[in-house]
């Protein structure tokens, strides 16, 4: 045991499906033919492009030589030490990332930071139950990158090998998630990319011809085509992160990831980290299956929910829902607000009525093609429509801070769906409202919600401005 661990902290993994990434020891045809040749034949005077596996024409990998640009370091991130809390600086990350963190503003760990952490970054599996909203996301990019920088590959490497991949459920929390590591790699040269389906897979072919990739991030469709195409292998992940185990559960794809996870090392060779919202025992299954001795840490939904959330449930009738709703936005607390509906008609036909009623509004819906979804999320962020009206698929993976109310326009049917909706505000240290519609139609929803919840949730009628 001691051994695999020391393998693996020693950035190497030992005994996995290769050996040694100067050798094909796949016995499969050279990837990356044409980009290959298109480096060799006609690149030259332009930057040399890292080389594909398998192939005799290989280059040292370019660590780019940067313009010198004034030191960092670690004096001109200062947190004071605080009982009951974990700094960054007590973790002995590398500075690289330090520097990531201090410009993203986190001071203290969160508390799944706080607990995980420690474990993580010595290598060891983990299992955390947590929701969004949480940290969860920095805790596994912070195990990741510190990981990778502490241990360099001195090597060759090869494009298409990346040593660390995180697979989540949605195309929106894969964008979030890159985004997040973009961020708090910035200053470490660790290059990430993103593969996703419903954008062009020539653009994100690009990406990874031409970089050698420490990081992936992907939805396991659009992963699986890269890998049945020969355009990435997994053989080299060192650190393998399974986000939302339990919605890939519920979407259908554990086939799929299974194929995943079979093709990078064994478990005793890589680190695993497994979130999940809930654990079934199937999650438990999967988890016993894909993790070696993990380390488990709970944190429990109702902290997210009740703690940051003042949720408020309106009693209204079929007929007055909308004009609450619209009544609501035009309030002046309201800044930026989610509405959430059940089904994507519900979604579409709320969206035209508040845009025809002069409300800046977005719709994020499965049906919506991804770039104009990712142009509406940035268009929220940026405050330039200051409501979206999403579906859960769609609107869980949304991570945008400063969201003052989420609405339900209708109850969720599965309880869960209502937690992961309210944690869309209320986030990263800030308080928000939830206000949800119940009705004749699904007020007989509430008592499965309050017993997830562990409390009782008052139910008042909307105040009289609203109904107005
Ligand atoms: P997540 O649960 O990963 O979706 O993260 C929720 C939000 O918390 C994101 O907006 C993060 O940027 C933010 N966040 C994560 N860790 C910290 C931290 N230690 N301090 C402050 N904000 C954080």
């Amino acid at each position: 045991m001691i051994k695999n661990l020391v393998g693996r902290l020693s950035g190497k993994g030992n005994g996995g499906p290769e050996q040694s990434p100067a050798t094909s020891g796949h016995g499969q045809p050279p990837r990356h033919e044409p980009s290959h040749k298109a480096a060799s034949e006609t690149q030259r005077g332009e930057e040399a492009k890292p080389a594909s596996r398998g192939k005799g024409n290989k280059r040292r990998r370019n660590n780019k030589a940067k313009p010198a640009k004034p030191a960092w370091s670690l004096d001109q991130f200062q947190v004071e030490p605080k009982e009951g809390e974990t700094r960054f600086h007590d973790l002995g990350l590398r500075d690289e990332l330090m520097q990531g963190i201090a410009d993203l503003g986190f001071e203290y760990c969160s508390p799944i930071q706080g607990a995980i952490l420690p474990h993580t970054l010595q290598g060891h599996d983990a299992i955390g139950k947590a929701q969004t909203g949480t940290g969860k996301t920095a805790a596994f990019l912070i195990t990741m990158f510190n990981d990778m920088l502490c241990n360099p590959i001195e090597g060759e490497r090869f494009v298409g090998e990346p040593r660390a991949l995180v697979i989540a459920p949605t195309r929106e929390l894969v964008m979030q998630i890159a985004a997040d590591a973009e961020e708090l790699a910035r200053h470490s040269g660790l290059q990430v990319a993103t593969l996703i389906g419903g954008m062009d897979y020539q653009k994100q072919l690009n990406r990874l011809g031409n970089t050698v990739i420490d990081l992936v991030v992907a939805t396991p469709g659009r992963l699986l085509d890269f890998m049945g195409r020969r355009d990435l292998y997994l053989d080299h992940v060192e650190i393998l992160v399974l986000d939302e185990a339990d919605r890939m559960l519920d979407m259908g794809f554990i086939p799929q990831v299974k194929r995943i996870v079979r093709a990078t090392q064994r478990k005793e060779n890589r680190q695993t980290l497994l979130f999940s919202a809930t654990f079934t025992q199937d999650i438990i299954n999967l988890s016993e299956q894909w993790t070696f001795e993990p380390v488990t840490v709970e944190i429990e939904p109702e902290s997210v929910a009740t703690d940051s959330v003042d949720q408020k449930i309106y009693l209204v009738s079929s007929q007055q829902r909308y004009r609450v709703l619209n009544n609501l936005l035009r309030t002046e607390d309201c800044k930026s607000v989610i509405v959430f509906a059940n089904r994507r008609d519900q979604v579409r036909r709320l969206h035209e009525r508040l845009r025809k009623s002069g409300v800046a509004a977005g719709i994020l819906s499965g049906e919506v093609p991804q770039a104009k979804r990712t142009r509406t999320l940035e268009q929220f962020k940026q405050g330039e429509i200051t409501v979206l009206v999403a579906t859960d698929v769609a609107g869980r993976g949304i991570h945008v801070d400063g969201v003052t109310h989420v609405v339900n326009y209708n109850l969720p049917e599965d309880p869960e769906d209502y937690v992961h909706r309210i944690g869309r505000t209320g986030r990263a240290g800030a308080t928000g409202t939830s206000i949800s519609f119940a009705s004749e139609d699904d007020a007989f929803l509430l008592p499965d919600l309050e017993v997830l919840l562990g409390n009782k949730l008052e139910c008042t009628h909307p105040p009289k401005e609203l109904l107005v």
